[in-house]
């Protein structure tokens, strides 16, 4: 199979066909190779339009979910971001090709060994991997130019925004376990956040110290 073409059918098909425009991001998942960040028996569907598998019961997300996601921070280069579930690592490895530097937080300490495993085989060198809760952020390296989370939150976790700096967003589905929203939240300079609902979704859950971000988050 050459995943190269199919990495360019994929960015055609579901990408650019459904209004993702923004190039630096068609270009970084053009540099990713997602069959690498899933299991060797699902490679032949790693490029298809769809979440899959990745053990210990998570899924690497749906490309165009990443791409819009990736847009949706509205990034222009040399910014500092903090992704909360590392998962697969294919979400970091797209931000890491548009940004200076990725903060990533696993709590799952295999996903998070196997994901940093990928990283130094494609010499993604700008991504800081830390195996914990990400429901608290990475308090000593914020504030960040971009929060993204890749889990669904029952409510906006305000440990998240207390960490953005000025004019930054923070990109998070929250809402009930089966279905949520994509909001992106921005900083604004007197320090209330402007609110916008991009889509529908479907994430697996944010889990807090005490279960599903249930400790007031
Ligand atoms: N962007 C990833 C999505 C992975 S799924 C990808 O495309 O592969 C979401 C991940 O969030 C899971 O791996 C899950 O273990 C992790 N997660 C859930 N709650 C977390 C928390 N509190 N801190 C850190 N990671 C968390």
């Amino acid at each position: 199979m050459d995943y190269a073409v199919a990495r360019r059918r994929m960015v055609e098909s579901q990408i650019i066909r459904r209004s993702i425009t923004d190039q630096s991001v068609i270009d970084a998942l053009l540099k990713t190779p997602r069959h690498l960040f899933v299991d060797e028996g699902l490679r032949p569907h790693a490029y298809s339009d769809a979440s899959l598998p990745i053990g210990e019961k998570q899924t690497i997300s749906q490309p165009y979910m990443v791409a819009a996601m990736t847009a949706a921070l509205g990034l222009e280069g040399g910014e500092r971001i903090l992704e909360i579930g590392t998962g697969s690592g294919y979400q970091t490895a797209v931000l890491s090709h548009l940004v200076s530097r990725v903060y990533t937080i696993e709590r799952i300490a295999t996903l998070a060994g196997r994901a940093r495993r990928v990283f130094d085989q494609l010499s993604l060198t700008n991504v800081n991997l830390k195996v914990g809760d990400g429901t608290v952020g990475w308090k000593d390296q914020a504030p960040f130019d971009g929060i993204i989370v890749t889990a669904g939150a029952p409510e906006i976790p305000t440990e998240f925004l207390d960490q953005l700096d000025v004019g930054a967003p923070l990109v998070v589905p929250v809402g009930p376990l089966d279905q949520q929203i994509l909001l992106r939240l921005v900083r604004t300079e007197d320090g209330r956040f402007s609110r916008e609902e991009l889509m529908d979704c479907r994430f697996v859950p944010l889990i807090g110290e005490t279960g599903w971000m249930d400790n007031g988050c």
